[in-house]
């Protein structure tokens, strides 16, 4: 791509008043030395904090173009990052975190691919050392789980660190409009020419993880029902478990009947085979529920996210 190109970068915040100005100032510092054309764009999560005002301050003393646009309230990262790529103009787009895990500095990198004819380019994460154990044992589980489910394979340690082609940018603005979304996902499946960065993340350099156990669940769950049909089918293997139990049960109660000496008493047998069959039952009706929840929310075609206004 010529100099005239332009880039555009994608920054969701939520209450990131902590980090922001570390943040502005090393961003501002690394396109400078880039000598590129770019546009930033902010996307203020309905934060409650000073985000909106630093990003204001940061908007007036910043050299580059810089748009933020403000949510009318919280709508999480996903729908964040969707509604920065709606808006960006620029020939490829680059989503990034405002905490600093994601460095400014690793865009000319990720610019070069493009340059080498990739239209996507994923950052792959090195090591989690910033997370904890815990959430790393979670993540872990969570994509062994999903890749065994799902028809694709995802690769464990892509982040929403990326950049994608204007073109690749299309797909994600105009057939991927899901409600519930995992953006990282789709991109690895979408095709084009594609290349994975490994990049050393750094801790969060100030304020707190956005994503609490919830939200993380909230998005596994997306994940895995956007990627995957497998939990739907669940029912028809427990089923045939069940049934294959219940006709050595019932060989076994009327062979005792019509052979034994005193009739079967199939007190504990009952209790035991009707309550767990009742617990299967009904965690298959919360999974089927869980998929019609997700079909309603598809069927209001409700936006995504909502914007307050732009600066
Ligand atoms: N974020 C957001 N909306 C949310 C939660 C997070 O825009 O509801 C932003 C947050 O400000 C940050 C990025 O998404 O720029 C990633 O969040 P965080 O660093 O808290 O997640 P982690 O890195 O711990 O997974
Ligand atoms: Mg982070």
């Amino acid at each position: 791509m010529s100099q005239s190109e332009k880039y555009s970068l994608v920054i969701s915040v939520y209450n990131e008043e902590a980090v922001l100005p570390d943040f502005c100032a090393n961003l501002e510092e690394s396109i400078l030395d880039l000598d590129k054309q770019f546009e930033v764009i902010f996307v203020n999560d309905g934060s409650d904090d000073q985000s909106l005002m630093l990003l204001k301050s940061f908007k007036n003393a910043s050299r580059h173009d810089i748009k933020i646009i403000d949510f009318s309230r919280n709508f999480g990262h996903e729908a964040a990052m969707i509604c920065g790529i709606d808006h960006a103009a620029g020939d490829a787009i680059i989503c990034m975190d405002a905490d600093l895990q994601h460095p400014p500095a690793l865009i000319g990198r990720m610019i070069g691919a493009l340059n080498e004819g990739r239209q996507i380019v994923t950052m792959i994460r090195d090591k989690r050392a910033e997370n904890g154990l815990f959430k790393n044992w979670f993540s872990q589980l969570f994509y062994r789980l999903i890749n065994r489910l799902s028809e694709y394979q995802l690769d464990e340690n892509a982040s929403d660190f990326f950049l994608i082609s204007k073109e690749a940018a299309d797909v994600l603005r105009n057939d991927f409009r899901e409600r519930n979304r995992f953006l990282r996902g789709f991109i690895q499946i979408i095709g084009f020419d594609k290349i994975s960065l490994i990049y050393n993340a750094p801790k969060r350099q100030a304020g707190q993880s956005k994503y609490s156990l919830f939200k993380l669940l909230k998005l596994s769950t997306n994940a895995i029902i956007s990627f995957s049909k497998f939990p739907l089918y669940l029912g028809i293997y427990v089923g045939l478990i069940f049934a294959f139990f219940s006709i050595v049960m019932g060989l076994f109660t009327l062979w005792q009947y019509v052979f034994g000496n005193t009739p079967p008493s199939g007190y504990t047998t009952i209790v035991l085979f009707l309550s767990l069959s009742f617990s299967v039952l009904f965690i298959l009706i919360g999974i089927i529920g869980t998929y019609v929840g997700y079909i309603f929310d598809e069927n209001k075609g409700r936006p995504i996210y909502l914007v307050k206004k732009i600066h």
